[in-house]
Formats: C-alpha cells, sequence, structure tokens
C-alpha cells in the first residue's frame, strides 16, 4: 500500500470516529432529563406540569393533548361534548367513543361498589344547586322531583355488532362525570407520560396529583395535603410518597372548593345523591390515596358524602389509605400512613391522629 492509500485511509478513520462521537453527542443530548414546569388551564381548573425527563416540552404537549382530549368529551357545559349529547337524548341509547364508555363503565363500577354515594347521574341536582353558575339554595319540591331522577342503576351501556359504544340515560337523568373525569383524565396523561419517555415528575389537576415514579433520588416525593380552609394555600399535613415501583395518585374532595354561605351554613358542591342536600357536615376533606387515579377521584368524593364514621371505618379497616380532616382541626390518617408524615409536617391548629 503506497502512502497516498494509507493517508486516505487514515482520514476515513479519523472522519468516522468523529462522525460517530458527533452521533453519540447527539443521542446523549436528546436523551439527557431536563426539569421542566409549566401551568395550564383546562377543565375549569389549573393543571401543573412539573417533571424530569429527555425533552420535557415535548412529553408536556403529549400529556396537554390527552387531558383536552377529555375535556372535550366530557365537559357537560360544553353543547359538542359526548356528556352533553348523552344528556340531551336522555332516554335514547347514544353513541360515544370508547373513552366516554370506559370512563361511564368505570363510574357505574364505582358507584355500585360505593353504594351510590359516588353517582354520576346527579347532574340535575347539581344544576339546581347552581354550582356551575350561581349557586342557591333550591326550592324544595323542585329538589325532590330531582332526586326521583338520581339512580346510576337507570344507566345502560351496551356495544352493537359492528364494536359501536352506547350510554343510554332514563329520562328525566343527567349526567355529572365531575367527581371522576379528573381521574380518568389523570390516568391518561400517565400513560402519555409513559409513551413520551417521562418517567418522574408530578402532575396536578384540580384536587388531584399524579406522582410519576419515585422521584430523582428514588425515595419519593414531599406532597402537601392542603389546609382545608378558605383561601388557605398551604399544607395541613406533609407526606413522603411515591416511593414504589407503581405511580401514585391523591385525590382530594373538600368543602373549601367550591361553596356558599347561607344563614351562617356553609353549602358546598358535593351532593348527598340520597337526600340531595349539599350542607357541609363533620368532614371539611377526605383525601384517598391510590396507584389508580380513577378510584382516587371517585373514592374521594364518595367517602365525603358518606361522612365522618363511614370514613373513619374505612381508614381504620384498611378498605382505603387516605387522610380525612374534620372541622374541629383533627388529620385523621390510616396506620399505612404513619411512616410517610414528614416530621414537623402538622401546620399549627391541627392534630393528628392514626386511626386502625
Ligand atoms: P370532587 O371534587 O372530585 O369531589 O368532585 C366534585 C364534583 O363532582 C362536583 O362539583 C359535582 O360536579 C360532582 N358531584 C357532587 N356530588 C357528587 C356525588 N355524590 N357523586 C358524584 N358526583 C358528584
Ligand atoms: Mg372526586
Amino acid at each position: 500500500m503506497d502512502d497516498t492509500s494509507k493517508n486516505k485511509r487514515r482520514i476515513i478513520a479519523v472522519l468516522l470516529v468523529i462522525a460517530l462521537a458527533a452521533a453519540a453527542g447527539v443521542i446523549m443530548y436528546v436523551n439527557r432529563t431536563r426539569s421542566y414546569a409549566t401551568v395550564t388551564f383546562h377543565m375549569d381548573t389549573y393543571v401543573s406540569y412539573d417533571i424530569n425527563c429527555p425533552r420535557p416540552e415535548r412529553a408536556v404537549r403529549k400529556m396537554e393533548a390527552a387531558v383536552k382530549e377529555c375535556e372535550e368529551l366530557f365537559d357537560r357545559f360544553d353543547p359538542s361534548s359526548e356528556i352533553a349529547k348523552i344528556n340531551r337524548n336522555a332516554g335514547e341509547a347514544v353513541e360515544v367513543s370508547e373513552q366516554t364508555y370506559v370512563l361511564m363503565f368505570n363510574a357505574l363500577e364505582l358507584a355500585k361498589q360505593t353504594g351510590g354515594s359516588f353517582d354520576p347521574t346527579i347532574g340535575a341536582l347539581s344544576d339546581l344547586w347552581g354550582f356551575g353558575d350561581e349557586p342557591r339554595i333550591p326550592d324544595q319540591d323542585d329538589l325532590a322531583e330531582c332526586l326521583a331522577d338520581v339512580g346510576f342503576h337507570k344507566v345502560t351501556l351496551s356495544r352493537d355488532e359492528k364494536g359501536g359504544y352506547y350510554v343510554c340515560i332514563a329520562k328525566g337523568q343527567k349526567l355529572d362525570l365531575g367527581a371522576i373525569a379528573k381521574g380518568y383524565t389523570l390516568n391518561e396523561v400517565g400513560f402519555a407520560a409513559y409513551k413520551a419517555g417521562c418517567r418522574e415528575g408530578i402532575i396536578s389537576l384540580g384536587g388531584n396529583v399524579l406522582l410519576l415514579g419515585s422521584g430523582q433520588d428514588g425515595s419519593g416525593y414531599k406532597v402537601g395535603v392542603r389546609c382545608p380552609d378558605e383561601n388557605s394555600n398551604s399544607s395541613a399535613l406533609v407526606l413522603k410518597l411515591g416511593d414504589t415501583a407503581d405511580d401514585t395518585v391523591l385525590s382530594t374532595s373538600g368543602s373549601y372548593e367550591r361553596f356558599f354561605w347561607e344563614d351562617g351554613v356553609r353549602y358546598c358542591h358535593i351532593i348527598d345523591p340520597f337526600t340531595g342536600d349539599c350542607a357541609e357536615k363533620d368532614l371539611k376533606s377526605v383525601t384517598v390515596i391510590s396507584s389508580d387515579p380513577r378510584r382516587a377521584d371517585g373514592l374521594s368524593t364518595a367517602y365525603y358524602v358518606m361522612g365522618i364514621d363511614r370514613t373513619l371505618d374505612a381508614l381504620a379497616s384498611g378498605e382505603i389509605t387516605g387522610v380525612a380532616i374534620d372541622r374541629y382541626g383533627t388529620i385523621y390518617i390510616s396506620e399505612d400512613l404513619m411512616d410517610k408524615v414528614v416530621p414537623d409536617s402538622v401546620a399549627e391548629g391541627y392534630e393528628l391522629e392514626v386511626v386502625g
């Protein structure tokens, strides 16, 4: 081999090494994890993303698309949503997307499990109380009339031979998926995050918080359970959660989220499907912790409705993992959360009690 060909080979080898190094650099750059935080507004609430992964802006775009899709399907105040279409056609089977069908399936399962304390057919009652626009105490006759139409067992789900999905509510019924739609949406957000290669972060949607993976050092995340007082933004208690293989979700239902006062009584947006009443009683908030966002969301609403005795029983028996805060400032936690409480995190004026 003469000198010229040797030199040529050397040059090609050097160029190859440079090209490989550049490619490796690009791959490392693309795969480098970065922290990114942003807030958007959907489903009548703030959605906050605080994530750490490669290409986090792209991951948020994917998660945001999942939120928008759910919002468009489930917002009963938007006439073009599928839930609004079902409500307009009460008494008829309405063809819906697979997502709406699955949401309804999940909602009916939860309604059964909670003996109807969570009931997605409370729509007419919600309208009567006016929590969508102008809250007011309804006329008792109107309330009795609406109450007669509430009942999740009157809803039917069906499929046709072509695989279409149908939902049929009874005449006079109206759906309100407000107590589970955000949980369902967070479930979809979780899938979108994983598909986008995002394994770490906190995504919060209204009173629902999704913890992806187990944090930067694998030991979990510190998450506050909100003080259930009006205008408060501080935590009543801080928990260290998410140190498991599964994602973790916290859902809080509370009287402080949407309410009005009349004659010294606070009326909140969570309605008892058996009485039609929504006056605050002993509980100010219930937080359910689960790996399934739909379950956490639906159950936090259901136990808020069931009240303090039933909620404390559920915390004590291990039926749910969670936190309940009463009107006297006692924070009840299930026994399995005892070692998750961040030391000295209980806010002034509150007292911690472990049940079980
Ligand atoms: P959440 O904040 O998850 O507890 O959901 C509260 C929302 O769910 C309310 O604003 C209503 O839209 C709806 N809702 C109220 N009471 C109930 C109930 N008993 N069962 C199902 N949904 C309810
Ligand atoms: Mg809920």
